[in-house]
């Protein structure tokens, strides 16, 4: 594959046809006389079951969209047809490659689609038949050229097939003290149990492990068990993604939330990548949360949390690993979708804060990622630093404050999710292979 290793334009990057992944589908299948390879330099990423407005998804779908499939299941995609276009247009889909030193993607087309109409909308079905989590990418084309339509109002359903059971992996990395409640890690491990059966009311929670990283049949050794770790500054990977998917039966498949000291970053408590996709192990395999949070941006001035909190940012960090959005975008937020249009998640049964929006409250140093990384910030710790007291009234009284997936933890209490973000993790969870 050598040949590939430079290669930075779609353009140069015809492949032959594939029919490795034969279309099983109902939908009427394009004859491949043309492909046309998305042409975008930068791809956006797209996650199904996502409701948000995604405006940069429905403006780039035609020259290229990266989309996260998983195993056994079906997709639906669709736009607003454009009126003023006679032509109707081909989805074309490709699956990606990293060439050799991952510096650029190739691909290699697998499906060419006609829609289906259905209420002003082009809808186009289809199956992933891959044997493992991939990336896809789109283009839509006339006759072998782009599309020249709108394709305003993108929605992407996925349905898997995997079950609506996991169990959590509570990973101890270094040494740790007691919560500020006292609370030591076995504790912790069944205080999030039943939290997450609390909670989590779609989908059933059959059991929780708890595992120490110094035990760890072949890292142990990287991990000792009397020093504190500190992710982001003790290894390169924060999120440790070399200890998501624990190598024992039973246990490799559930959910790793790695629990360190502290996390190396001002005001941040817990991290996961959105739509992480991945209860294996490997990349996008764990959910972060710390034991300490460090104040003011100074190593030296930290808090010790308590277990409610630290419970608390493993629901709201799950969440987000299920591909729940903020209730509220923050400025991380923004940066980090790189659409503007994301100013919520897009849910009818969540509301938004316009408060928080106007003001600019949720200020965070921006995490440069390659995927979506949203941090949660400990409200009453970062209230101290960020917002004046009538600020803090003004998020303590945000009509969405109360749900898992505000963007702050707060003093006040949380009531729960939403029905519509309770669907949107079972569906994800059964896209998940597990
Ligand atoms: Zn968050």
């Amino acid at each position: 594959m050598s040949f590939l290793s430079y290669i930075k334009k779609w353009s140069l990057l015809f492949l032959p046809v594939s029919l490795f992944f034969a279309c099983s589908d109902e939908i009427s299948t394009a004859d491949d006389e043309y492909t046309v390879f998305p042409d975008n330099d930068y791809f956006f990423s797209y996650a199904p079951n996502d409701y948000a407005a995604n405006d940069s998804i429905s403006a780039n779908l035609t020259h290229g969209v990266k989309l996260m499939v998983h195993p056994k299941a079906s997709y639906e995609l669709s736009f607003k047809k454009d009126p003023s276009v006679s032509e109707v247009p081909e989805l074309q889909l490709f699956h990606l490659y990293l060439n050799e030193d991952s510096t650029a993607y190739y691909g290699k087309k697998i499906r060419s689609l006609h829609p289906v109409e259905n209420n002003g909308r082009y809808v186009y079905n289809f199956d992933c038949e891959e044997k493992d989590i991939a990336e896809w990418a789109t283009s839509l084309s006339v006759d072998g050229e782009f599309y020249k339509g709108r394709t305003d109002s993108v929605r992407w359903i996925g349905r898997g097939s995997f079950s609506d059971h996991f169990s959590l992996n509570l990973i101890v990395v270094g040494e740790h003290t007691l919560t500020s409640d006292d609370v030591g890690a076995e504790e912790l491990a069944r205080k999030t149990l039943l939290a997450f059966r609390r909670y989590y009311t779609s989908v059933t929670v059959d059991t929780i492990y708890i595992r120490y990283a110094n035990e760890h049949p072949t890292l142990g050794d990287k991990y000792p068990a009397d020093e504190p770790w500190l992710a982001g500054r003790s290894s390169e990977d924060m999120f440790l993604y070399e200890l998501g998917g624990w190598p024992e039966n039973g246990v490799r498949e559930a959910l790793d939330i790695v629990y360190v000291y502290r996390i190396e970053r001002d005001m941040t408590i817990g991290y996961a990548s959105l739509f992480s996709g991945n209860l294996g192990g490997g990349r996008f395999s764990t959910v972060l949360v710390g034991n300490h949070v460090m104040v003011n941006g100074d190593p030296k001035n930290e808090r010790l949390l308590s277990s409610g909190e630290i419970v608390e940012t493993i629901l709201h960090e799950t969440g987000h690993f299920f591909g729940l959005r903020h209730t509220t975008s923050t400025m991380n937020d923004f940066a980090v979708s790189r659409d503007a249009s994301i100013i919520e998640d897009g849910l009818e049964d969540t509301p938004v804060c316009m408060e928080l929006l106007q003001r600019k409250l949720m200020k965070q140093p921006v995490v440069e990622s390659p995927r979506f990384q949203l941090p949660v910030m400990p409200g009453n710790v970062y209230e101290r630093i960020y917002w004046a007291s009538s600020d803090a009234m003004i998020i303590a009284s945000c009509p969405d404050a109360s749900n898992f997936m505000f963007p702050a933890s707060l003093d006040e209490p949380f009531e729960g999710f939403s029905e519509q973000q309770l669907d949107i993790i079972r569906r994800n969870l059964m896209l998940f292979p597990h």
